[in-house]
């Protein structure tokens, strides 16, 4: 084998590059396959530990944050502890570019080296980062990282998350800087270097979470803030003042003093400028045991980790600690939220009915929602709700409520107009059927979906029931309640979704037929079937009744729900307009628009010219602006219409 071969660190380079293979994936996959949404964010032991820390203050886990993140950050907790900062080197990316960067600036001869008080003042940045990432993230249960990462930044090309001009700061301190300083960034700003360096002090960050947990024990409330805010501090003093850990991690480079030459290529090779060849045991605090210093020794036997030839440990333990945290949580899945609002007393005294396959319980949010709804429901004490598995758990008093009642609040009852029967059909016919396994939105929309494939139906309501009952209106000379039967009976599905075909598999059983069908009405069949929308904003009720208007215009798409799930940028783009103070949709002889708008601020040319502008603009609710195409398509003109006391009321 060549010595240059031999110097390579090949343990390091493998996972290193292993590492940027799979963000390289992540990040063409979604070129040719649309279906795939990437997170990279999934396996950032950083984002498992503002994860973490997110949960233990709330009880909750926003949508961007994941057990694999949780648990891969204990795993960094434990991989500190044991064998220091390995994820530094070994996995994280930032790590491995600002490595090359450094090599570089080594290249070109303008790499200096910070020592003395600048090299520990600089040394507090990465702790402010941390505090402050940390106290947003828990505050707006949302990773903070995402908006200043100059990793997260660039997979995924200045996504939504990321907030401009923090990432570029971000990106010029990580490349300039470790150009000109070797590893700048991860020594002076990374804010998980921060907490791991403070892991790396493990005995005295335990004793202080100790001691917090005895006083809140006690009943004392005491914000978080206060010990991760000591933790801080005391963090940056011991880095700052020892520059190296306490006892922890048991591994480290040893040199033998007798067999080195002095020759100093280990201090050339430390990505971290370590000057390795002057010490006996490296003890220093930014040593990540990358073992470069090893394979850079031409002398066999002088450096070595803890005076063994272990330079397979680091890497294996990367891989073991990775494959630990990944398997923990494909086992063990933490609430997304976990919300209680009766006393202890009551809970101990509590009922729990849990529910399985609940689809549209998918992240932090409709989590939120869900607990929202049971709040309301008199005799809930609380929800727990588990995203990955779908599952809820409902904390009930039992003299109030039963499972039945909890069920039914849970079920949402569905309204669809699938077509419109065409001129020649002037009664609909109606047939009733009791379906199985038809209880969220999800089935809902695959219910949908298989409906829609028969040009026969024209819509549908459900209504609670175990099972649910399905009203399902359709031309008898085009279909029949039999085929119609069959149709939601089938064992798959295939639609097409953003140019792809899907397939899926579902399990509706129709377990009765009514065997009366009725008729219905054209008119009154789409007048059943239409959901109409109502939204009041810019002070609505602030106004009298003789001092606001209404535009009344055809609206077409009132009646299509694919083109209503917009309707929320149609109504954020014109309340731009502050005269303008209600949107609704009515079915009269046709479906309307009807905007309500102030006499004295706007006009009836001014709704119009907001209804049909080409883009709709908006503010997300993080203050973000945001804009779409506009897809409403308003061709007749409106009219103006007086505001009557009946028709002020909200609903
Ligand atoms: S001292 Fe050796 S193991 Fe530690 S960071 Fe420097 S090169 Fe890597
Ligand atoms: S590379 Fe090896 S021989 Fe050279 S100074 Fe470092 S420890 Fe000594």
């Amino acid at each position: 084998m060549s010595s240059k071969f031999k110097s390579l660190n090949i343990y390091k380079i493998v996972l290193q590059y292993s590492i940027l293979v799979l963000l390289l994936y992540m990040v063409i996959r979604p070129f040719f396959d649309s279906s795939y949404l990437a997170d990279f964010e999934t396996y950032c032991p950083f984002g498992g530990m503002q994860a973490l820390i997110s949960f233990l203050v709330n009880t909750s886990l926003a949508c961007s944050m994941t057990e694999t993140q949780i648990f891969l950050g204990l795993a960094l907790f434990i991989g500190v502890l044991l064998f220091g900062k390995l994820f530094c080197s070994y996995v994280c990316p930032i790590g491995t570019v600002t490595e090359w960067l450094g090599s570089l600036g080594r290249k070109w001869k303008i790499q200096i080296t910070v020592s003395g008080i600048a090299d520990r003042v600089l040394r507090v940045f990465k702790y402010a980062l941390l505090f402050i990432t940390a106290y947003f993230t828990v505050e707006s249960s949302e990773l903070f990282c995402k908006e200043y990462d100059p990793y997260y930044a660039i997979v995924t090309g200045f996504g939504h998350d990321v907030v401009f001009w923090y990432a570029v700061i971000g990106l010029i301190i990580t490349i300039i800087g470790s150009i000109i300083v070797r590893q700048f960034w991860c020594k002076y700003f990374c804010p998980l270097g921060a907490i791991t360096n403070i892991f790396t002090y493990g005995f005295g960050f335990i004793a202080i979470i100790a001691v917090y947990l005895i006083l809140l024990s006690f009943g004392l409330t005491i914000s978080w803030l206060w010990p991760f805010g000591i933790i801080t501090v005391l963090g940056f003093i011991l880095e700052t003042v020892r520059l190296k850990g306490w006892k922890l991690p048991p591994f480290k480079i040893t040199r033998d003093e007798i067999l080195c030459t002095d020759c100093k290529l280990c201090d050339e090779a430390c990505p971290i400028d370590i000057k390795v060849s002057e010490l006996k045991t490296v003890e220093h605090i930014d040593c990540h045991l990358c073992n470069d210093c090893i394979y850079s020794c031409p002398v066999p036997n002088t450096l070595q980790i803890n005076k063994k030839e272990r330079r397979w440990l680091p890497a294996t333990a990367v891989i073991v600690l990775t494959i630990i945290g990944l398997f923990a949580a494909s086992y063990i899945e933490l609430p997304t939220i976990n919300k209680k609002w009766a006393s202890d007393e009551k809970l101990e005294q509590a009922s729990i009915y849990s529910q399985s396959g609940l689809k549209n319980v998918t992240c932090f949010g409709s989590a939120s929602s869900f607990a929202a709804k049971m709040r309301r429901l008199k005799g809930v004490l609380g929800v727990k709700a588990f995203v990955q598995s779908n599952t809820v758990e409902v904390y009930y008093d039992p003299d109030i409520l039963n499972e039945q009642q909890i069920k039914k609040t849970i079920f949402t009852p569905s309204r669809t107009l699938l077509r419109n029967p065409d001129k020649s059909i002037s009664q609909i016919s109606i047939t009733t059927m009791d379906i199985e396994k038809l209880f969220d939105s999800y089935d809902v929309f695959y219910f949908t979906k298989l409906l829609q494939s028969n040009k026969g139906v024209f819509g549908f309501k459900t209504k609670f029931g175990e099972p649910v009952e399905a009203n399902i209106y359709f031309s008898n000379e085009i279909t029949s309640a039999k085929k119609i039967k069959e149709l939601i009976e089938s064992p798959e599905l295939t639609y097409q979704s953003r140019g792809k075909t899907v397939n899926k598999t579902l399990k509706f059983e129709v377990s009765s037929v009514s065997d009366s069908i009725g008729t219905v009405s054209k008119l009154n069949f789409i007048k059943e079937m239409f959901s109409p929308y109502n939204k009041i904003f810019n002070g609505y009720r602030n106004y009298k009744s003789e001092d606001l208007s209404i535009y009344r215009i055809p609206m077409p798409q009132a009646l299509s729900p694919s083109a209503m799930r917009n309707i929320k940028y149609l109504t954020a783009h014109i309340s731009a307009d502050t005269g303008i103070v209600r949107l609704q949709t009515v079915y009269i002889d046709k479906p309307y628009a009807q905007i309500y708008f102030s006499n004295e601020l706007t006009d009836s040319n001014s709704v119009y010219t907001y209804l049909t502008g080409d883009t709709l603009r908006f503010q997300y609710s993080t203050g973000k602006k945001g804009e779409r195409i506009n897809t409403f398509v308003f061709k007749a003109k409106g009219h103006v219409i007086p505001v009557t006391p009946k028709k002020r009321e909200t609903k």
